[in-house]
């Protein structure tokens, strides 16, 4: 299709429809229009309210503040996930956004680490990482990012409902036209396939060129109209089903999501300014609604304020995720499930990679084909990156995790857990969302102690190794000390 792209109409006002409303509206101002429908008789999913750093370059690209951001969403500080259960029950550890330590040219910080332990060092590899120090502490404050020591990668919190409210608001002043109705019928192109208009209940008929699927998991566009398939992926991730309900804050707000393994599946607690947010994610092969409801209401930490939402899905991704004139955007396009909060990452990424590839001059396969590749890959990274927390699991208590640890998993994630279980090796692939000290994180805290660790720790005396990790340790606990709580950071700068 060789026709310009002036019109690009969004189908869905949830956070994916928001967010690439923005984003595109704020970047391609001068080259499309942009339109977004949204059926409030259909409403959102109503949950995603854990992020990953990313997210506050969306903001910046945005020209957000953060404090308005902070005020406007309800929002508190996120350094970490806290995964309680995993490996046994009873112990926890960290996947934090920080990096234990810092990493020399040729030889990462964890092959010191690794060293000292077989010299008969206990220290705990976190307490070099300062989110790590900060989340158990409840302090948080930006540090200072010439120190690359002292520098702090952070996310956010946030209540769905007012992200996608603020993300409107935004969007309608520069410009997005937004139309309430509900779309009853796609109009293709004989001839090309393409979608060319949604006639709504009204009877009211909205044409573009370029349409984003961000329907949620109706996926309307994308798999209704244009049956574009579905790579299924629930062999390795079963988790089909959610149930998410909120509670009262709590009187201290923790700058982490906690994530509690059960018997039966997992539970996330989020904490926001008003409220937690509280879900528990299962398999329906393994746990019935009433037994994984059971869990999660017997294990809140404060009072429940709203009924239960159960919420079915399927793990996987769409084939393609852009098919003719028709990008998904969003739930639309797949789904990984929420353990390591990367939904609304992928949402972002989706919004930019389509920015960057842009088909302002009309739609050529080349560029397709090369967004469809960049989205494969990013969905297979880090799907292997959750199914290595459940895979790695020791638990014995029921058969959903026996069958977890039992089972197949990617070739390509093999090939990572069995460098690192030989020689503590580790290497991020190209673009994989998640770095080194990432994967590290994850791998010895479900159980992983490498065999070795690289020569080039042992350039160091016996000496200067203790003096280097104990001074690292001192300057970030130093650096705490000074630190507000959480919720007087959440006070200065929103007034929370
Ligand atoms: C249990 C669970 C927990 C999650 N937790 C996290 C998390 O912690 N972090 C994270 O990053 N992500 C999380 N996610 C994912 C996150 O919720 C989604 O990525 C995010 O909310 C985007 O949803 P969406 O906009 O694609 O869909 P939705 O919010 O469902 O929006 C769909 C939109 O399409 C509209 N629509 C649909 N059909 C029609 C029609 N016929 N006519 C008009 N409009 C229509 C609806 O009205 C709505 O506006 C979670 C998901 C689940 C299921």
């Amino acid at each position: 299709m060789s026709e310009l792209i002036k019109k690009v109409v969004i189908v869905g006002g949830g956070t994916a429809g928001w967010i690439a409303a923005a984003l595109i509206k704020k970047m391609l101002s001068n080259v499309v229009d942009v339109e977004l429908i949204e059926s409030e008789e259909i409403g959102r999913v109503g949950v995603g309210e854990a992020t990953i750093p990313p997210i506050r370059y969306l903001n910046s690209a945005l020209g957000i503040h953060e404090a308005d951001f902070l005020r406007e969403t309800k929002a508190t500080i996120k350094l970490a996930i806290k995964f309680e259960n995993w490996r046994v029950n009873g112990e926890h550890y960290y996947h934090t956004f920080g990096a234990p330590g810092r990493s020399l040219a040729f030889c990462q910080f964890h092959h010191y680490w690794l060293r000292s332990k077989k010299l008969g060092n206990n220290a705990n590899l976190w307490d070099y990482d300062l989110n790590y120090l900060c989340a158990e502490a409840n302090k948080f404050a930006p540090l200072n990012h010439q120190n690359p020591d002292l520098e702090m990668l952070y996310a956010y919190h946030f209540d769905a409902s007012l992200y996608a409210a603020f993300l409107r608001r935004y969007s309608e002043k520069i410009g997005v036209v937004r139309t309430e109705g509900l779309i009853e019928q796609v109009n293709v192109n004989k001839d090309s396939g393409f979608v060319e208009s949604l006639v709504l209940k009204t009877g009211e008929s909205i044409s573009g060129d370029l349409f984003i699927d961000c329907s949620g998991l109706r996926a309307l566009l994308i798999q209704q109209k244009l049956a574009t398939g579905f790579e299924d992926w629930s062999h390795w991730l079963p988790c089909d089903r959610a149930i998410a309900v909120p509670s009262e804050r709590l009187p201290e707000t923790l700058p982490y999501t906690r994530s509690i393994a059960h018997q039966v599946g997992w539970q996330w607690r989020i904490p926001l300014q008003h409220r937690n947010g509280n879900g528990i994610v299962y398999s329906s092969n393994y746990c019935s609604d009433d037994e994984a409801a059971n869990t999660l209401l017997s294990n809140l930490s404060t009072k429940a304020i709203g009924e239960p939402n159960v919420i079915q899905f399927r793990t996987g991704r769409r084939r393609k995720q852009w098919s003719r004139n028709v990008i998904a955007v969003g739930l639309s396009s797949g789904f990984l499930e929420p353990l390591e909060s990367t939904s609304i990452h992928l949402i972002q990424s989706a919004v930019v990679r389509l920015i960057k590839i842009f088909p302002h001059k009309g739609i050529n396969p080349v560029s397709v084909a090369e967004y469809n590749r960049q989205s494969q890959i990013e969905y297979e990274q880090i799907r292997d990156f959750i199914i290595l927390h459940y895979h790695l699991n020791e638990r014995d208590d029921s058969q959903f995790w026996r069958d977890m640890r039992a089972m197949d998993i990617p070739q390509s994630l093999t090939q990572k857990i069995e460098l690192f279980r030989e020689c503590g090796l580790l290497f991020r692939e190209q673009d994989d969302l998640f770095l080194e000290s990432s994967w590290l994180q994850v791998m010895l805290g479900q159980g992983i102690t490498p065999r070795d660790y690289h020569p080039i720790a042992n350039h160091l005396t016996e000496v200067q190794l203790n003096d280097m990790l104990a001074n690292t340790e001192k300057i970030k606990r130093n650096a705490v000390a000074l630190l507000p709580h959480h919720d007087e950071f959440l006070a200065q700068a929103c007034g929370a």
